[in-house]
Parts: structure tokens; sequence; C-alpha cells
């Protein structure tokens, strides 16, 4: 198998897992929610996740991303034709 074929099947595999799953476990509370204070060791809520103890895959975040942009520009393309200005 040539290196650009093992790309691909891991980034299709990537993508897939993004799809079905976008949320992946908080790295800094372990998916528990809390985490000790530095110095006073007391448990408080995580600030990374806000709680949850997940957090969304940078691939998911990614897409979301990009089909925020891809609907915005339709928005703004149906906007432009309905006042029939110059494109
Ligand atoms: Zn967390």
């Amino acid at each position: 198998m040539t290196p650009l074929a093992l790309a691909t099947v891991f980034a299709g595999c990537y993508a897939a897992l993004c799809w079905l799953k976008p949320f992946g476990r908080c790295r800094r509370c372990r998916k528990s929610g809390v985490r000790p204070r530095l110095i006073t060791r007391r448990l408080t809520v995580c600030r990374a996740c806000k709680g949850a103890g997940l957090r969304l895959r940078h691939g998911r975040r990614a897409f979301n991303y990009l089909a925020r942009i891809h609907a915005d520009a339709q928005t703004a393309r149906a906007a432009r034709q309905n006042l029939g200005g110059p494109r």
C-alpha cells in the first residue's frame, strides 16, 4: 500500500469518525467534568468542557466551520439575486 493510499484511508476513517461520533473525551478532566484546583486541590467544574466531559473533535469543528461558510455564501448569493444588483 502506497503512503498516499494509506493517508487517504486514514482521512476517510477520521472523517467517518467525526461524522458518527462528533464528540470525544475531554483531555483535561478525562470525561469526569471536574478538575482539582491547582493550590487548594478542591474539585471544580472543568473549564475546558464546562463540566460536560466531552469536546468537539477538530475534524468536526472544521466541518462545521466550512458548512457555516457555505450556508452564509448561499444566503448572500440569494440576497444579491433578489436585489437584482451587480454580481
Ligand atoms: Zn473537561
